[in-house]
């Protein structure tokens, strides 16, 4: 089977999968936006309202951000793929449970033993906690890789919390920055050509 195919055949399974509370009331099923097989990983907390409304991954204002992130470090779609550690927006945009987090852990480690990426950058605290099982502080641990099974771990901050927060928007930027760097230490990108000015 193509992985075109086995990657249908997981969406199609994400697309009727009620296994959790949170399929009562979501509009969408919120899978990923990016490459099928990228080498990085960019996962947040859950979908919000904009999300759930169209069915894709950081498309409000902190994916506004994200994407300005994306495109300032010449980050192609190709290169990422961009998800959530539950794919139904829990209503009120509260945290997700562990109990539902555990729950589409199965379907995240599905998606990850198809998207097979080998960085990591992990949005806020929850998605840095439910990830690793950590409960460690997300300002305490942002900005430190994690090198776990041939796999690089970056924590960094939320889009949402830098935009509430815009003196952090430095950090959130040296934490790409990073990210960045580490893809092409690992030969997945050139190196970046910056002008001067530009970032
Ligand atoms: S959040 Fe995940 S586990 Fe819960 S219903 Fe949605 S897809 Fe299924």
């Amino acid at each position: 089977m193509t992985i075109q195919a086995r990657w249908n055949q997981f969406v199609d399974k994400c697309l009727s999968c009620r296994a959790c509370e949170l399929a009562e009331s979501r509009q969408n099923v919120v899978v990923w936006r990016g490459g099928i097989k990228a080498p990085l990983m960019i996962l947040g907390e859950g979908p919000g309202a904009d999300e759930d409304r169209l069915g894709k991954p950081f498309v409000g204002r902190s994916g506004q951000l994200l994407d300005l992130l994306l495109s300032s470090f010449d980050l192609k779609e190709k290169d990422y793929h961009i998800c959530n550690i539950v794919k139904c927006r829990p209503p009120g945009n509260r945290v997700p449970t562990r109990e539902e987090a555990a729950e589409c852990r199965k379907l995240l480690s599905e998606q990850l033993r198809l998207v097979r990426p080998t960085v990591y950058l992990l949005m806020g605290g929850t998605a840095y906690k439910y990830f690793t099982g950590s409960d460690e502080g997300i300002t305490r641990v942002r900005g430190l890789w994690i090198e776990t099974n041939n796999c690089f771990v970056m924590p960094t901050f939320h889009p949402a919390y830098v935009l509430r927060d815009p003196r952090k928007k430095s950090l959130l930027w040296q934490d790409f920055a990073s990210v960045r760097k580490k893809l092409e230490e690992l030969s997945f990108l050139p190196p970046l050509r910056i002008d001067a000015g530009e970032i």
